[in-house]
């Protein structure tokens, strides 16, 4: 499958890895956005959020475990944000569902602003 996510997931392509267990891998993202921003993403290929049924949806709750303990790692006490955009209104350019762990500053409230 020609999935970016997944050739990051088989190591074809490089990564920083931030975590990692049987069912969720975490990178940092090679753009960020703000002073730390990680991916979050289940080792299955999930398309996005519009594709969680009752057969996958565990992974999303392995996922946020993941979350919060490189939240507590990192030292996070002051918040963080988590984003997920699916489709093409909210941005969504890699089809395989992640979730953006985003900290380290102040961050304001918009629909059409991660930040
Ligand atoms: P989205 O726009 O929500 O689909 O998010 C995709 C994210 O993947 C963006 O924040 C990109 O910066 C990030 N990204 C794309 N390619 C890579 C890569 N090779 N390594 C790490 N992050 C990537
Ligand atoms: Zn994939």
């Amino acid at each position: 499958m020609d999935c970016l996510f997944c050739k990051i997931i088989a190591g074809e392509i490089p990564s920083t890895k931030v975590y990692e267990d049987e069912y969720v891998y975490a990178f940092k993202d090679i753009s960020p956005i703000a002073p730390l921003h990680y991916l979050f993403i289940p080792k299955q290929h999930i398309s996005g959020a519009s594709a969680i049924t009752e057969e996958n949806a565990d992974v999303v709750g392995k996922i946020f475990m993941a979350i919060a303990k490189v939240a507590a790692q990192e030292k996070l006490e002051s918040g963080f944000r988590v984003i997920t955009n699916c489709g093409d209104d909210a941005g969504q350019t890699v089809h395989h569902l992640h979730f953006h762990l985003i900290a380290g500053q102040k961050m304001g409230w918009s629909a059409d602003q991660g930040v």
